[in-house]
């Protein structure tokens, strides 16, 4: 080996990095997930302290201590880490101290090539997409010993039917609010993101006023805000907020279920028309949880000549076209039997999913649903009220077989909903 040869070699980013003991208490393996040069995210300013930068350094022992620093694009420092090595040569054990960041590495006596995982520092901040670049200090000289890259995944605006799948989602967020700050001059943004804009305290900004360019007071921080504006709601839909760096408010709290339940069950017993359970479906699509929908379309046509109630598109990809009628509408007669009334929407339903079928490629397209979403189509009928039929004829149509429909009373809704506020502390 060359004598000028780098000592160190920046290896890659990665967000699952572990220590594993083995069976010897003398030797650990350093566990790595997913090592790659770059990191993709829908927003910036983006908190780095989720990722590790690992590196491989030769020969330790020749040295008392190193420091490396990270710096961005425009030379800015993002975090400095100093690897002090005298520890683990006397003490050979695992360190985890440093006076600039949080820093975790195990360091052998070895005199090979090792791997040695940092984690970026809590304030690590990278404020726009660019390079993050590695340098080895060593007696005031940086050698610059690789770089990874931060890129913008850019993302589309949620579709209506979208954000009625996301608002029929228990856990789904409601709205987060995070600080971004300068902690020289100590001036902050309080950032408000949600699907819709909440009433806002006199110091917070709603997401989409927020000025194009943010630049503190000292200059030290400055960023172009469109990476959030762009980004936010696809970081709602996917639920991927980290709680560590911002406040979170989710949709439902257990008391807002209840009283969900509770003006369904009065808006039932007042034997409304189809149209208003239509639009009380369509404003509170939590009813609709079971499905556990990726999107919900309104009175989705069939072509021109048929309109469903719902179209519900299943997570799991079955692609659900729904009937509803009015709840006050019989479901057997006296005798036991299934009235005319029960049987036409099951009739409809057959007529939509036939259609449907000859003609899937055009109405998922006419739907804006891609058609490999979709691996499996299924009716649904949700028809009457439980209390309106005995208790035997009702559980002999329940369990009957309809095919490819699935029949639903208004109070299975119901009771759905109420299994969903029992379990609901447990999400
Ligand atoms: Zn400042």
């Amino acid at each position: 080996m060359r004598n000028d040869a780098p000592v160190m070699a920046f290896l890659g980013i990665s967000e699952n990095v572990s220590q594993s003991v083995n069976v010897d208490e003398r030797f650990s393996s350093l566990n790595i997930l997913n090592l790659r040069m770059e990191i993709i995210s829908f927003i910036f300013p983006l908190n780095l302290s989720n990722f590790f930068s690992l590196f491989a350094l030769y020969d330790i022992e020749k040295f008392d201590e190193i420091k490396i620093i990270c710096k961005d694009n425009n030379q800015k420092q993002v975090f400095s880490s100093t690897i002090n090595t005298m520890i683990s040569k006397s003490e050979n054990d695992f360190l985890e101290e440093s006076d600039t960041s949080i820093m975790e590495s195990f360091i052998s006596r070895n005199s090979f090539w090792m791997v040695i995982p940092i984690q970026f520092p809590q304030n690590a901040i990278m404020m726009e997409p660019g390079k993050l670049i590695f340098y080895l200090r060593d007696k005031n000289i940086d050698y610059e010993i690789g770089s990874a890259n931060c890129f913008a995944a850019r993302a589309r605006p949620l579709s209506d039917d979208q954000i009625s799948a996301l608002k029929s989602d228990p856990t789904a967020i409601k709205h987060i609010k995070f600080i971004i700050g300068c902690n020289k001059c100590k001036e902050e943004l309080k950032v408000i993101a949600g699907l819709t804009k909440p009433e806002l305290s006199k110091d917070e900004i709603w997401v989409e006023d927020l000025p194009n360019n943010f630049e503190c007071k000292c200059k030290n921080i400055s960023f172009n805000t469109s990476y959030i504006k762009n980004g936010y709601q696809h970081l709602i839909n996917e639920n991927i907020f980290s709680k560590k760096s911002c406040t979170i408010t989710r949709q439902y709290e257990r008391k807002t279920l209840r009283s969900l339940l509770f003006q369904y069950s009065k808006t039932l017993n007042q034997n409304p028309k189809e149209e208003i359970m239509q639009k009380f479906l369509e404003k509170h699509t939590i009813l609709f949880h079971f499905f556990s929908p990726l999107r919900i379309i309104n009175k989705a046509p069939i072509l021109s000549k048929y309109v469903t109630d719902f179209v519900i598109l299943s997570k799991n990809g079955t692609l659900n076209l729904i009937e509803i009628e009015k709840p006050d509408k019989l479901i057997t007669t006296k005798k036991g039997r299934r009235t005319s009334d029960f049987n036409h929407p099951f009739d409809q339903v057959r007529d939509w999913l036939h259609h449907f079928k000859n003609h899937r490629f055009t109405v998922l397209d006419e739907w804006g649903i891609n058609t490999k979403e979709v691996t499996k189509i299924k009716g649904i009928v949700i028809y009457g009220r439980d209390h309106n039929c005995k208790e035997d004829d009702l559980l002999k149509i329940k369990s009957s077989d309809f095919g490819e429909i699935i029949f639903y009373t208004y109070d299975d809704i119901a009771n759905s909903l109420t299994s969903l506020i029992q379990d609901f502390d447990d999400i």
